[in-house]
């Protein structure tokens, strides 16, 4: 399992924390209102986006956006591509967008402007990850779990080379290559 040498950077008990946290500040903001549809990034947010979903408490219905950007390599392609589109439109919904990590924001930027183009009746935005000092493109965020530095993480839905989405908590690879 250890085969890059991995250090935990932020615990299963902080995420869990966090997560409780951020649910309910998005409960409050919801409250009273109807068709809310949480989208889900794939691949690597589709644990954040499971735990925080049952951390909201309001009715809404789930989709599932897929983008490539990484291309499971360390550095940004720069490049987003599609690789499963929403099932229905969002057209005049509450829409909450959940990623896993915004590093240098393209693929956010890209997500935000993409669903807008879609006219929703408001645009909410969660990242369980930002990395400050990699922003290319200012980008809105609502929901923030975590500011880490500029290296590269892994696990709680986030890979490396296919691996890792499997781990509870983030760790740190120390040994790539
Ligand atoms: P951005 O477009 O903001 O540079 O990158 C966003 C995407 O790159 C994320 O959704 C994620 O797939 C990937 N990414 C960015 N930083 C990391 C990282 O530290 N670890 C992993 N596993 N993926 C990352």
């Amino acid at each position: 399992m250890d085969k890059f040498n991995l250090s935990t950077l932020i615990t299963e008990k902080q995420i869990q924390e966090k997560i409780l946290e951020i649910g309910k500040k998005i409960t409050q903001q919801y409250q009273g209102k109807e068709d809310v549809v949480a989208i889900c990034v794939l691949k690597g947010s589709f644990m954040f986006y499971s735990d925080l979903i049952r951390a909201i408490d309001c009715d809404l219905a789930c989709e599932f956006f897929g983008v490539a950007s990484y291309h499971g390599e360390i550095k940004s392609s720069g490049e987003v591509k599609i690789t499963l589109d929403l099932n229905h439109p969002v057209e005049g919904k509450h829409v909450i967008l959940i990623e896993d990590i915004v590093d240098t924001g393209l693929t956010m930027s890209y997500l935000i402007k993409n669903i807008k183009a879609r006219h929703p009746k408001s645009l909410t935005t969660a990242t369980l990850l930002l990395k400050p000092g990699a922003l290319k493109t200012k980008v809105d965020l609502d929901h923030v779990g975590f500011e880490i530095g500029n290296e590269f993480v892994v696990g709680y839905g986030l890979d490396y080379q296919g691996l890792y989405r499997n781990l509870p908590f983030i760790a740190q690879v120390q040994n790539m290559n």
